[in-house]
């Protein structure tokens, strides 16, 4: 890949990821998205100057400007991430799909970056604030519809039995894990999140996302347990765990897919 196009698409990753932390603290608490970003501790209003993202922070070394007090370390994190997993994506997919036209591709990588964008979001914000919101949801189909819709295009009507079957049979397990803990181990968005992973991923990867998921999400709890950072009945964010699933399944599931296939024998 040419170096200034690389460094142009992780800069502009890093400004969707300076977006997504506005996202990310704003959408739970239900605060307008728009309007100007203030000083988590001391509301003064930040210049623009203070919002770049990435350099900011690092110029600022971590404090802000007008209070002294520590930024948190979410926003460079989430500019960087955005950043990486843009330059990821376009390198994944600019040459893997090839019988497309190059207006066709372009809009297949905005879609997955559409994608990527709303599982960052997700992820940070069930992880801080324990809610997955409904706009992100949305977004997140409507993101994933496209992606289907662009990216093959002619089979797209005769899926949508697939796609009903898929995201139905992918939501289930969660369902009753919502409705038999009364709410309490999962959320509805869980279950939302779930239905709309079948949809992308389709239900064989779906179901090896929410696997994925439940072992990652069993292994970080008994260490949280373990080294005393929660009480045994505390709750854990499940969100964070299915997205992780869902991005290991969506880059590595064809091959996760066979090698499971082979061990079962199918
Ligand atoms: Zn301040």
């Amino acid at each position: 890949m040419n170096l200034i196009l690389g460094l142009f698409i992780f800069l502009f990753g890093a400004s969707i990821g300076s977006f997504l932390n506005v996202l990310i603290d704003r959408l739970p608490q239900e605060r307008k998205i728009t309007g100007r970003s203030v000083c988590d501790y001391c509301q003064h209003q930040l210049a623009w100057y203070d919002l770049i993202p990435i350099f900011s922070f690092f110029l600022l070394k971590g404090h802000c400007r007008y209070c002294r007090k520590k930024i948190s370390f979410q926003y460079p994190l989430v500019e960087i991430l955005t950043g990486l997993m843009f330059i990821f994506v376009f390198l994944t997919y600019v040459k893997n799909i090839q019988e497309i036209s190059l207006w066709q591709k372009w809009l297949v990588i905005l879609s997955l970056w559409g994608i990527i964008s709303c599982f960052i979001v997700i992820f940070f914000s069930d992880a801080k604030y324990h809610l997955i919101s409904d706009y992100i949801l949305w977004a997140l189909f409507g993101f994933s519809f496209f992606l289907k819709l662009f990216y093959q295009s002619t089979e797209i009507m005769k899926q949508v039995e697939n796609d009903i079957f898929s995201s139905l049979i992918v939501a289930f397990p969660i369902w009753l894990i919502y409705f038999l803990s009364k709410e309490k181990a999962m959320g509805l968005g869980d279950v939302y999140l779930a239905a709309i992973l079948g949809f992308l991923l389709g239900w064989q990867k779906g179901f090896l996302a929410l696997y994925l998921a439940f072992v990652l999400g069993g292994i970080t709890g008994f260490f949280l347990i373990l080294f005393g950072r929660k009480k045994l009945k505390s709750k854990i964010a499940f969100g964070p765990f299915l997205v992780i699933g869902a991005l290991v399944m969506f880059f590595l599931g064809e091959g996760i897919l066979q090698w499971v296939m082979r061990i079962y024998g199918l």
